[in-house]
């Protein structure tokens, strides 16, 4: 199956911190994507602009050997990557500076949809923000891209939307969160509201628990000491994780339009009920199988920071009262690997009375890798030997599913980049959604801080520190094991 594209408008893209990390691993191998994919108009262009000293001619050299880089051999064409570099222009700008911005405006076309992606670090957004205006470019129609992290907590993310809000209209800022765009978890959505089967189970009535898990292998050095001051909660759940409970446990938009989706996701976050101290459980992964410490890879021998955390949360609405949400994530575990599992509740009798066979059915939804969605029914053994119950599993992998199609997958900022220029808001978090989600975990982090505890030790290559299974276990259930 081979998706279907269709160009969006004209496009000015201006890139804040277009020679960092981000820019180069990311925003720029995505536009050099969708270009060869046929979605990028004539004419549409990319501005980037930080302090290096660049031209367009020099900036477009760089690219040429860093794109080779990012983008893998399969998808690199002589033809597509000079057509993409033709379209790159380069501004020196210190954004905290006055140099440069007449040279930006200049370049951008009142015709053209002009866009202002964010790429520098949140200290800069002010600057960055009143420069825009200051300089005449933040029209009506034009849109500011926002990376995470949004703020440190409430009141600092209360003070940058009250930045960006005294320059800029709630529908001009595009908060990315990238695991929004990615494809599985807009299948949740398609997934729920796109079929009959799940919609009418989806509650506390038939749903025992829901488990979602967001494991890496990798520890944090060489970003040590960002993680250090962020840890886990600030870094995965407040946004990534929190935005993947919203999906599972909202309840069915009147569209699928920006606000009525950020609506049913607020309503989510408000009914959350705050974290009792024994539903948590910290972990900082410890020396071990030729790994350094988490200690070590920050340089701070006293870091109480959580490289994983597991927490039991409860929605307290009509839909969900009495259905436990388990969360965790974590640095240095055994796999890479993310999914949501929706264990259901096991049939109220069983006519075919004791079966080991006979196990409650599971949805597990992977967004990586492999993403896919799978279905454990119970069925009769095949053969004559009565009837003895197992366990089969219905298993859909996207690529295997949508062949050609699948490519599309690869990466959730072409998506959402594309989403900006066409002023689609759906898949960006609105500034009330990322107040209120802070609003819920500041209380978790300001319970910890006041205890000064230490997280417990967890091995590298381990599923986390022993406590958080026992998180589940106390409850009679039980973790997916993380595995690939
Ligand atoms: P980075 O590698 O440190 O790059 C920062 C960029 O900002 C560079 O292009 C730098 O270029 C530019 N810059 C710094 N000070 C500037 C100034 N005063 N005026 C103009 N440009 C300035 O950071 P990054 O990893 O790309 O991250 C960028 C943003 O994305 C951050 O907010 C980060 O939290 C967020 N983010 C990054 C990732 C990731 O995977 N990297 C993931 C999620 C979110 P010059 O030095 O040439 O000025």
């Amino acid at each position: 199956m081979v998706s279907r594209v269709i160009p969006v408008d004209l496009f000015d893209l201006v890139i804040f911190g277009a020679t960092g990390d981000l820019a180069m691993r990311k925003i720029l191998p995505a536009l050099y994507r969708r270009d060869l994919a046929g979605q990028l108009p004539d004419g549409a262009r990319i501005i980037g602009a930080a302090r290096s000293d660049f031209t367009d001619a020099s900036w477009r050299d760089e690219l040429r050997r860093d794109l080779a880089d990012c983008v893998p051999a399969s998808l690199q064409e002589a033809g597509a990557l000079d057509r993409f570099l033709n379209r790159l222009g380069y501004v020196p700008i210190d954004v905290r500076g006055e140099d440069g911005w007449r040279d930006l405006a200049a370049r951008i076309r009142p015709k053209a949809i002009q866009a202002y992606y964010f790429s520098v670090g949140p200290d800069l957004f002010g600057d960055l923000a009143r420069n825009l205006h200051a300089h005449g470019m933040n029209s009506e129609t034009c849109r500011i891209v926002v990376e995470k992290p949004f703020g440190h907590d409430l009141s600092s993310a209360r003070a940058l939307n009250a930045t960006l809000a005294a320059h800029f209209h709630e529908h001009q800022v595009y908060r990315i969160d990238h695991y929004l765009g990615k494809e599985t978890v807009q299948n949740l959505m398609a997934v729920r509201f796109g079929n009959m089967l799940f919609e009418p189970l989806w509650n506390a009535q038939y749903v025992d628990h829901i488990q979602i898990t967001v494991a890496e292998t990798v520890g944090v050095a060489g970003r040590g000491e960002y993680y250090d001051k962020s840890g886990a909660v600030r870094d995965m759940v407040q946004n990534h994780m929190m935005q993947l409970l919203c999906l599972i446990a909202m309840e069915p938009p009147y569209a699928f339009e920006p606000d009525a989706v950020r609506d049913e996701k607020l309503k989510v976050i408000r009914a959350l009920d705050p974290v009792a101290p024994d539903d948590i459980v910290r972990g900082q992964y410890g020396a071990a199988n030729g790994f350094a410490s988490y200690l070590e890879d920050v340089g701070n021998p006293d870091s109480h920071t959580e490289s994983f955390i597991a927490i039991k949360a409860h929605v307290s609405s009509w839909r969900w009262k009495g259905t436990p949400f388990y969360l965790r994530t974590g640095k240095r575990l055994r796999a890479r690997t993310s999914e949501i599992v929706v264990t259901f509740k096991d049939p109220p009798h069983s006519i075919f009375g004791p079966q080991e066979g006979q196990k409650s059915n599971v949805l597990a939804i992977r967004l990586q890798p492999n993403e896919g969605i799978k279905l454990k029914v119970t069925i009769k053994e095949p053969g004559p030997g009565g009837m003895r119950l197992i366990e089969v599993p219905l298993d859909m992998s996207f690529a295997e599913a949508l062949g050609e199609g699948a490519r599309d997958i690869a990466d959730a900022y072409e998506r959402l980049i594309m989403d900006v220029i066409r002023g689609n808001q759906t898949l960006f978090m609105r500034g009330d959604e990322v107040e209120a989600a802070w609003a819920w975990t500041d209380p978790i982090i300001a319970a910890w801080d006041a205890r000064e505890d230490r997280p417990q030790l967890y091995d590298p290559g381990s599923s986390g520190p022993e406590d958080a299974l026992m998180l589940m276990h106390r409850d009679g259930r039980r973790w997916r094991e993380v595995k690939p």
